[in-house]
């Protein structure tokens, strides 16, 4: 046999051995657990490779709606952090849940901005979709360099650098959104949708919002379709002669394609709302699922 090639032989298998030992050695990394889609990418944002951050709900899932499932305690009993939307995003506060039965901190990225309230017949509720503006998403980074510098103060430097990067992107996502929907003629500028998502983001952006199921798609106070808010829809659609009307990715399309069908208007297309794209989509990311819901209004409505 010839010596140079066994030599290099064995090194090779050394080499590859040595390659899959490595890969199969235990993360040391701790776990971080959210709630949902976009405070898992604000998270991943804020702590590059120091943690391994994981959603419980997959791309796609309403967090309103969502019960608890049996592999939710596991994943929840390796976290070192916690971190949930808030104001009630999760129906019945399923994250809350499961943090406390596992013992582990959590965190509510929502604290600290100023609240939309809805009066949804006479019970006051804050409106938890609040990532819909840029300036929001902002706290929410914030919140989440405040609550992990306290898990791993070590690296604080680290997350606060990364935290003050992505917050001066969120800047320019703002800039950018406001330049889009200024080619929307201002009668224009009314958004219907399955369920009341977008309020801040509508705040933000001067547009009017309309949404026959109301805050959340779940059971709570105020929430769920009535007939009147379904003929609220309807006449605001007739009114403002709206072109088109979206439906949500998070959200069975049944109800705004009937009402699509009953106003007389065209289904503008898919929004991102309560949940980001699915993995290898132009909505993976937070940026990606605002850029494309913006380019998708302002092509349907302009
Ligand atoms: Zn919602």
């Amino acid at each position: 046999m010839n010596t140079r090639r066994f030599v290099l032989g064995v090194f090779l298998a050394v080499f590859v051995m040595a390659g899959v030992t490595d890969a199969q050695q235990p993360k040391r990394r701790g776990r971080i657990v959210c709630s949902k889609t976009q405070v898992t990418d604000f998270a991943r944002q804020v702590v590059g490779d120091r943690f391994e951050v994981v959603s419980i709900l997959a791309p796609g899932q309403d967090p309103h709606l969502y019960e608890i499932k049996s592999g939710d305690a596991r994943m929840v009993s390796a976290a070192v952090l916690c971190l949930d939307n808030g104001w009630h995003l999760e129906g019945k506060d399923w994250m809350r849940t499961l943090a406390a039965n596992a013992g582990k901190p959590i965190a509510s990225c929502i604290q600290g901005v100023s609240p939309l309230v809805l009066d949804e017949a006479g019970e006051q509720v804050n409106d938890p979709h609040a990532w819909f503006s840029p300036k929001n998403a902002a706290v929410y980074v914030r919140n989440i360099v405040q609550a992990v510098s306290k898990v791993d103060p070590a690296h604080a430097y680290e997350y606060k650098a990364r935290g003050d990067l992505y917050t001066a992107q969120l800047r320019t996502l703002h800039n950018w959104i406001t330049q889009q929907m200024s080619l929307i003629p201002s009668e224009r500028r009314v958004l219907v949708t399955s369920h009341d998502a977008f309020n801040y983001f509508c705040q933000e952006y001067g547009m009017k919002a309309a949404a026959p199921a109301g805050w959340s798609t779940g059971s709570e106070a105020g929430a769920g379709v009535t007939p009147e808010r379904r003929r609220q829809s309807v006449a605001s659609i007739r009114k403002f002669n709206v072109p088109a009307i979206f439906v949500e990715t998070s959200v069975n399309p049944k109800l705004i394609l009937q009402i699509a069908e009953e106003a007389g208007v065209e289904v503008g297309g898919h929004l991102y709302s309560d949940s980001m794209g699915a993995s290898g989509s132009a909505g993976e990311t937070y940026m990606g699922m605002m850029r494309e819901n913006v380019m998708t209004i302002v092509q349907a409505l302009k």
